[in-house]
């Protein structure tokens, strides 16, 4: 039975072949051997595509072998992405993130269905020439996946003791956050890590409510959301970036390549 799927990646197999790894909704991270998919006569040539919904059949795996692709076509196009540079390096990197998290082999529909709503705004953003909402979808991805592997930065509490944390009364008031602690800290538990721990970085405390507005809110609003009272700048957007990217990368566990290149636009 077909199923939608998204493309994570793909890689050459022999002259003319691909091996395309997919992600699906029923059946998880699945690699999938295209024959012949790289001859421009061949039905897949063109389908298989970053970005777009596909609706691909495939025949299982038999033993260590790989499961191989008997159709293709596309389902939802998303052809502005790769239009706007911004737009198609997010996309990019939510691809790599599904990627990095997806089970084999075993239901994703809760990664699917994000991954392809941060692409569809990415791909409305790619439209609108929007920047700032590009950054800001993946940023949201990015916290509602870590959300749904139980990996969510604490914000409104202290990582450690669970303490609700006080209202922020001045734009200039910052806040102890520790990637590797798992959120914020209060005073009273930065003071007791041991000499060996990383000391916790002083974040702006509207930077840690901003991060909580983007996890709360629906991948698809997070363009449109704002660093509380304060300007919306260049510079809150980049720090915001370090503050979720670290924490990101600190609780997946692996570095992404793509980031590299978001880093810098
Ligand atoms: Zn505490």
């Amino acid at each position: 039975m077909p199923s939608p799927a998204l493309l994570l990646s793909r890689t050459h197999y022999g002259e003319t072949s691909l091996v395309a790894t997919v992600l699906s909704p029923r059946h998880g991270r699945v690699r999938l051997l295209a024959k012949g998919a790289y001859r421009s006569t061949s039905r897949f040539f063109g389908v298989l595509d970053a970005f777009h919904t596909l609706e691909l059949d495939w025949r299982p795996a038999k033993g260590d072998g790989l499961a191989l692709l008997t159709g293709g076509d596309w389902l939802r196009r998303r052809r502005a992405i790769p239009s706007h540079g911004v737009a198609y390096r997010a996309a990019w990197t939510v691809l790599e993130t599904a990627k990095l998290v997806a089970r084999d082999d075993l239901p994703e529909p809760h990664l699917f269905e994000l991954a392809e709503r941060a692409l569809d705004e990415l791909d409305a953003a790619a439209v609108r020439g929007d920047e700032r909402g590009a950054r800001l979808v993946r940023l949201a991805f990015d916290l509602r996946t870590l959300r749904s592997l139980g990996l969510a930065p604490a914000l409104a509490h202290c990582a450690h003791c669970g303490r609700p944390a006080p209202p922020t009364r001045s734009a200039a008031e910052t806040t102890l956050f520790a990637a590797d602690q798992g959120g914020r800290l209060c005073r009273s538990c930065a003071g007791q890590l041991g000499p060996t721990a990383n000391a916790p970085a002083n974040v702006p405390s509207r930077l840690i409510e901003w991060t909580a507005t983007l996890l709360a809110s629906d991948v698809g609003r997070a363009g449109g959301t704002q660093p509380p009272g304060a300007a919306s700048d260049r510079a809150s957007l980049l720090a915001l970036e370090r503050l979720v990217d670290r924490f990101t990368a600190h609780h997946l566990d692996a570095g992404r390549k793509s980031l590299g290149a978001a880093r810098t636009a």
